[in-house]
């Protein structure tokens, strides 16, 4: 992974940023920047340095991480108090500061504003930026990519080894559980995020919690999952039964779930945007007649977090990138009765796209 190359790239956007210097204050885009993964710290970059603030509990982790990653910037260990004294003191000169907007509490906000009245003055503005690390995140280096791949074959290995236990009615919790243990065993640093197992009923909920309902034969069961390694996450739902479907209804809308996902697939290639991939999905699902059942967007980024830009959804104006990571994940629910969603985690190549979640789309065990 090539972190050191992207204090730079961000250099270079800070004037379209309107903005002199950035203090990057969301985590995740802290760790992007420098490789450090502590739970509290800011980056202030500036055109000619930059400086990682974090607090006694991340002095060793935070010097040793800036230097495996190979990153220029000096590192400011102290209490938050502290921290603000030098902020205020390394703006001096400095006209506007950019914050992310959409990342920073109020009170975080107002703490650093009446900060930065001793040197640096009254002369430092603070400017509402948005999205200017994570428009960097969007296109994934060789080893961003390695990373998620790795992910998305672990995920791939432990669905096939525990997917039989469908048979033994077990729980939708037994199941998300001997899941993520898989994963866990197979090498992941933890799981994407919360496990989704949803069966019969449940599964017209698309973000539903695993309970204590036993899975039976004959009903459809969505399970949503990824692995994470090193930050990075895979994500993948597959919608299983233990039999063919006793629903009619459900059998038929797995088969236009399918088509849509592949229709949905077929559309990614760089220089399209995330309305018209939405747009190759919705209209998939339109012609098998089930389109008002389709009630959230058709995908997102992916990368050191679960959702992250760009946007496949109705009216995105984001344009695909060579070298993107996405999800096509088309999906129908029907209040009270089901629901079916397929999902993968794609690269967009130069002209096209390449899966890499791989297992079987075959619903039927
Ligand atoms: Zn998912
Ligand atoms: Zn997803």
């Amino acid at each position: 992974m090539d972190v050191a190359s992207r204090m730079g790239r961000l250099r270079a956007r800070l004037a379209e940023a309107g903005c002199d210097a950035l203090l990057v204050t969301k985590l995740v885009n802290v760790r992007y920047l420098t490789g450090f993964t502590g739970s509290a710290g800011m980056l202030l970059v500036r055109a000619g340095d930059a400086v990682l603030l974090t607090d006694g509990r991340y002095a060793e982790q935070s010097s040793a991480q800036l230097r495996a990653a190979g990153v220029e910037c000096s590192l400011e260990i102290g209490r938050p108090a502290h921290q603000l004294e030098v902020l205020d003191t390394t703006l001096k000169g400095v006209a506007r500061l950019g914050l992310e907007a959409e990342h920073i509490a109020w009170a975080e906000k107002r703490r650093l504003a009446g900060a930065l009245g001793g040197a640096a003055g009254a002369s430092t503005s603070l400017i509402a930026t948005r999205d200017v690390v994570e428009a960097l995140r969007v296109v994934k280096d060789a080893g961003e990519l390695a990373r998620i791949e790795l992910a998305a074959q672990i995920a791939d290995v432990a669905l096939a080894q525990v997917k039989e236990r469908l048979r033994e009615a077990v729980t939708e919790q037994e199941f998300a559980l001997e899941l993520d243990y898989e994963m866990r065993l197979r090498g992941a640093d933890d799981v994407s995020f919360e496990t989704i197992v949803a069966s019969g009923p449940n599964a017209a909920l698309p973000h539903a919690r695993p309970s204590e309902r036993r899975i039976e034969e004959g009903e459809l069961v969505v399970v949503d999952f990824g692995a994470e390694i090193d930050g990075y996450r895979s994500d993948m739902t597959r919608t299983l039964c233990v039999g063919s479907p006793a629903s009619s209804q459900m059998s038929d809308l797995v088969d236009a779930v399918l088509i849509a996902e592949r229709a949905g697939v077929r559309a990614l290639r760089p220089g399209v945007s995330g309305d018209e991939v939405d747009r190759a999905c919705r209209e998939a699902l339109s012609r098998a007649g089930c389109e008002e059942l389709f009630v959230h967007g058709t995908g997102h980024g992916v990368g050191l977090e679960i959702h992250e830009s760009p946007a496949l959804s109705r009216g995105s104006a984001d344009i695909l990138d060579e070298g993107a990571v996405v999800t096509v994940e088309p999906g129908v629910y029907v209040p009270g009765t089901g629901g079916v969603r397929i999902e993968d985690t794609l690269v967009v190549t130069a002209n096209g796209a390449r899966t890499l979640t791989k297992s079987t789309k075959d619903t039927i065990l």
